[in-house]
């Protein structure tokens, strides 16, 4: 049986690269680069040259790069930082978007309890927000605007240079959570008018637990673990210098390849994507051309997100899917309730998310398996049964 990953939007195998980077620092120069001594100073030229890296990819200073925990850290700390500036002026106006990760929603949401307003921006059928719809909600008292770059569950790419451009003439921050979008787009924080950015490396074959805040300089930030001066004081905790080698490794690498990749890996979605759509009753979730690479996230009637995924793994297929079990509650995903999903039709999605690796023999594969498991699972089902035989009525055509 084939073993397919098709989950690489939760996270990815590591590339060699990215290993072979890593392991010196494990074995050899395994210093504190807070140490003065010879292997101390090893493992912080290390770190410069990291910082260097990631730096010159994104179009920035060294001295704009911090480094966290991961993607989640650092959008906690952007927008933490961004409110408590606005605070000090009385501007406690933040503007987001419902589909956003919940590392920024729970860390809005905290804000809220705190007195700030938060404005979440509806999403657009298509999975789109318009540079117009943050013009509009931008007033006197805004002091964030925090906005994805792509979202890990449709896939769609948000018009960033745009919004940027409307946050710089308004002279709001702009935060984007970057985390799909790194070393899978082409990202210039300068040329796209980006003031923070949050990146994780796993999501582009390095390691876990190794993230980048980009804050412009001049941007004050906020510590959110107090400690040691590493960061520039922003930041406490020895560094993961094997995680911050790996990182920039593995972003080198993606970003080299980024035009290539994309070819490759939109090709092979498309052919998915045509495919799964032949399935009757089924529908695709986000922006058809405005998609990331790798992205397919489709929604089937009479189908259960989880007992598909199950059936899926048997027959040797990783993949994902919007209704949140994991989390305890029944609820469906958040983003596809707000690109105007019912409940009942966000519980049967599926997401397969492909990365370079994937070959067309798995496309094939997975177009033979998984239209055989949703006709199975539809036929065990009494409420598909009532559809069939008109006493429900279908709500996709
Ligand atoms: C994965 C992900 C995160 C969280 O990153 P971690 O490094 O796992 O903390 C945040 N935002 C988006 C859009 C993601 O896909």
């Amino acid at each position: 049986m084939m073993q397919i990953y098709a989950d690489n939007a939760a996270t990815t195998k590591m590339s060699r690269t990215a290993i072979d980077a890593m392991l010196p620092y494990m074995e050899t120069f395994y210093g504190n680069p807070s140490s003065l001594h010879t292997v101390g100073q090893q493992a912080a030229e290390a770190l410069a040259k990291a910082r260097e890296t990631v730096a010159s990819l994104l179009g920035c200073e060294a001295r704009e790069i911090y480094f966290t925990s991961g993607g989640s850290e650092a959008d906690n700390q952007a927008i933490i930082s961004a409110a408590r500036i606005g605070a000090k002026k009385g501007k406690k106006h933040i503007i987001s978007t419902a589909f956003e990760h919940h590392a920024v929603l729970h860390t809005l949401e905290k804000l809220r309890k705190e007195g700030f307003d938060i404005e979440l921006l509806d999403v657009h059928a298509n999975g789109m927000i318009s540079a117009q719809q943050v013009a509009d909600a931008i007033r006197e008292d805004t002091c964030l605007v925090t906005i994805m770059y792509a979202n890990n569950e449709i896939g769609s790419i948000l018009p960033i240079p745009e919004i940027g451009a409307v946050c710089k003439e308004k002279g709001v921050l702009f935060h984007t959570d970057a985390v799909q979008a790194a070393g899978h787009l082409h990202i210039n924080v300068k040329e796209q008018n980006i003031d923070m950015l949050s990146l994780s490396a796993h999501k582009f074959h390095g390691p876990k637990g190794s993230g980048v805040l980009y804050a412009r300089k001049g941007i004050p930030l906020t510590n959110i673990i107090e400690g040691g001066a590493q960061e520039r004081g922003k930041r406490a905790g020895t560094e993961n210098i094997p995680g911050i080698v790996g990182m920039a490794a593995a972003m080198k690498e993606a970003c080299e390849h980024i035009d290539e990749d994309t070819k490759k890996v939109s090709a092979l979605r498309d052919k998915l994507i045509a495919g799964l759509s032949k399935i009757p009753h089924s529908i695709l979730n986000g922006d058809p051309v405005n998609r990331l690479p790798g992205n397919v996230n489709m929604c089937f009637e009479g189908v259960e997100g989880e007992s598909l995924l199950l059936l899926l793994d048997r027959d040797g297929i990783c993949a994902s899917s919007g209704s949140a079990c994991t989390s305890g509650s029944l609820d469906p995903s958040h983003v596809l309730l707000s690109i105007g999903r019912p409940h009942e039709i966000a519980h049967g999605s599926l997401r397969l998310s492909l990365c370079s690796w994937n070959t067309e023999e798995e496309i094939d594969y997975m177009l033979e398996a998984i239209p055989k498991v949703i006709e199975y699972l539809r036929s065990i089902s009494p409420l598909w049964r009532d559809k069939v035989e008109n006493r429900k009525e279908f709500i996709l055509k």
